[in-house]
């Protein structure tokens, strides 16, 4: 297995009890997923001047709540003072915005630009700090993607990362829309940002 180790965890849990928990909280294809999401990040990182260690943690914890069930999820939005639209949505727009609720609860972390990069990570939105864009474009890329313009993707983000932002934002809209899914407001204000020429 790979050996992931995170210097500074942002919780009072160790680098093992987070992996841990991750690994719990996900099948196996999902787990490696967030190691390449990870290790992606670390890249980006360093490419990017930002602290590689933080955004390999905030890369391996983006999916945590991927597999929280649909009615835990609508619960936790009416109590916990989650936008109410919210409820109008799935699990697809939740696993970011909601997710962060059970990794503060789950993984005790409360670093706020962590917790904002996975909030952001699905939907983008048309302000996005390093952080925010390096997890999102690295969920995008990371080894285990496999989709027709994954290779020009990953040329056009390491190259610059916004123009990866803008590159994936395209992608996501383009694919939405040819499969007439309800495009969430934010993704729609961060394409107007980021892919607009
Ligand atoms: P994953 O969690 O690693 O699979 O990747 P993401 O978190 O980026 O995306 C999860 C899903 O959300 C994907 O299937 C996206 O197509 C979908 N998604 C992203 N933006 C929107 C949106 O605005 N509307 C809808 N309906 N789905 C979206
Ligand atoms: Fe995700
Ligand atoms: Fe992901």
């Amino acid at each position: 297995m790979t050996k992931l180790f995170f210097k500074e965890t942002y919780s009072p849990l160790t680098s093992d009890e987070i992996i841990t928990k991750e690994k719990a909280n996900m099948d196996k294809k999902r787990f490696e997923h967030c190691i390449g999401v990870s290790k992606t990040a670390r890249k980006l990182a360093k490419l990017n001047g930002y602290d590689e260690d933080k955004a390999a943690l905030a890369g391996f914890i983006h999916d945590y709540a991927k597999r929280v069930p649909v009615e835990e999820y609508r619960k936790v939005i009416k109590e916990q003072d989650f936008d109410p639209d919210l409820l109008n949505w799935n699990r697809a727009i939740w696993h970011g915005i909601v997710g962060t609720y059970f990794i503060k609860r789950d993984l005790e972390i409360t670093d706020p630009e962590i917790l904002q990069a996975v909030w952001r990570h699905t939907t983008a939105d048309a302000e996005m700090t390093t952080l925010d864009k390096i997890v999102f474009v690295a969920d995008f890329i990371e080894p285990g993607r496999d989709f027709p313009g994954v290779d020009e993707a990953r040329k056009v983000a390491y190259n610059n990362l916004d123009d990866g932002v803008g590159y994936e934002l395209a992608h996501t809209l383009e694919f939405l829309v040819k499969n007439r899914n309800k495009i969430y407001p934010r993704t729609l204000a961060a394409y107007n940002v980021w892919s607009v020429k």
